[in-house]
């Protein structure tokens, strides 16, 4: 419900000047008596927050929940747990005790089936179920969405816009469901860059045993755990306000031929190792149909200042204006190919 509002809204406060509010989370955080070992330490209260990144643990509540958030308290960290919604609702007191320790609790499916095989009217039911049960134990109404295994498609994305849910992929598998060891979690998630997001579960050992030292490393590159946007997807403060800094637009813009009685112009303001932000600005309509394509094995997964459709490749976005103005924009992931930009193919009034 009110779906459409949230579901691809860019931050409404400006991406700047924020820097007061934010070292006030950090304020709970002790300093283990960590002297000289400056790597070896966990975050102090002095450290500064340069970006965040998300934390995200799949798949519980389990029967380690408690012991996955002891880590967590004790290292100071904040994480989102993709809950599994049967695993809620015969461990509620599990899903109850993630919110207690300062957690945010998200949907990851009823029972963690492939989804992009179910049609349209049981993704439906699998997800607002699921919602359900999160919100009858925890009291949170969940705002993301991670498909299981990854897998989605256009249904479901917006199946999942529908019920005010952000889907959440991730941007660094930390491999720990695939038997990664303690050191090679601690080296996975040491790719992480301000913004992004890592995949980590709930109920694994070398998991836990990796969280010290993946703060260690953050702490030292001064990045600190976030909450996930729900209006971008992307890491963002704990309180929600925007990084500190954000890249300042380098791309190059592109002009496509004009079609339809508009012109929409694309540049790509921020490029990352692994996604790129096309934002797009449409001339000579207020109400106007864009169509923009990605190129395979390339995937947009995020949205702002649009209503978007995919067709069934998932490759080609129709966004319609929404009464946000005239730019919109989008985050690409790469997926290996790192050259490939968005292309416009046509602007069309109405
Ligand atoms: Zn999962």
């Amino acid at each position: 419900m009110n779906a459409s509002i949230g579901g691809s809204r860019r931050p409404s406060a400006p991406r700047t000047s924020r820097l007061t509010v934010r070292l006030a989370v950090l304020a709970s955080t002790v300093a283990l008596g960590a002297v000289g070992l400056a790597v070896a330490a966990t975050p102090s209260s002095a450290a500064t927050c340069n970006g965040y990144v998300g934390l995200t643990f799949d798949d519980g509540p389990t029967s380690s929940t408690s012991a996955l958030l002891s880590v967590l308290r004790a290292n100071g960290v904040r994480a989102t747990m993709f809950n599994v919604g049967q695993n809620v609702r015969g461990n509620q007191s599990a899903a109850r005790a993630q919110v207690d320790a300062g957690m945010w609790v998200a949907n990851h499916s009823w029972n963690h089936a492939h989804m992009t095989s179910m049609s349209q009217s049981q993704m439906q039911s699998d997800l607002s179920q699921t919602n359900s049960a999160i919100q009858s134990a925890t009291g949170v109404r969940p705002q993301l969405f991670r498909p299981p295994y990854g897998e989605t498609n256009s249904t479901l994305q917006s199946v999942a816009s529908s019920l005010g849910l952000r889907q959440v992929i991730w941007d660094v598998d930390s491999q720990d469901w695939n038997g990664a060891s303690v050191s090679q979690i601690v080296s996975n998630a040491s790719r992480l860059q301000a913004g992004q997001v890592i995949l980590m579960h709930d109920g694994i050992q070398n998991t836990r045993d990796a969280i010290p030292q993946i703060m260690a490393n953050l702490s030292s590159r001064n990045l600190c755990p976030g909450m996930i946007s729900p209006s971008t997807g992307r890491a963002v403060a704990p309180d929600g306000t925007p990084p500190p800094t954000t890249p300042p637009p380098t791309g190059t813009p592109t002009t496509p031929p004009p079609t339809g009685g508009c012109t929409a112009t694309a540049t790509t303001p921020n490029v990352w190792g692994d996604r790129y932000n096309t934002s797009v600005t449409v001339a000579g309509a207020s109400n106007w149909t864009v169509v923009v394509a990605v190129t395979a094995p390339q995937r947009i997964s995020t949205t702002w200042n649009g209503s978007p459709s995919w067709d069934s490749t998932g490759y080609v976005m129709t966004m319609r204006s929404n009464g946000s103005g005239n730019t919109f924009g989008f985050t690409t992931m790469m997926n290996g190919n790192s050259s490939a930009r968005a292309q416009i193919r046509s602007c069309t009034t109405g």
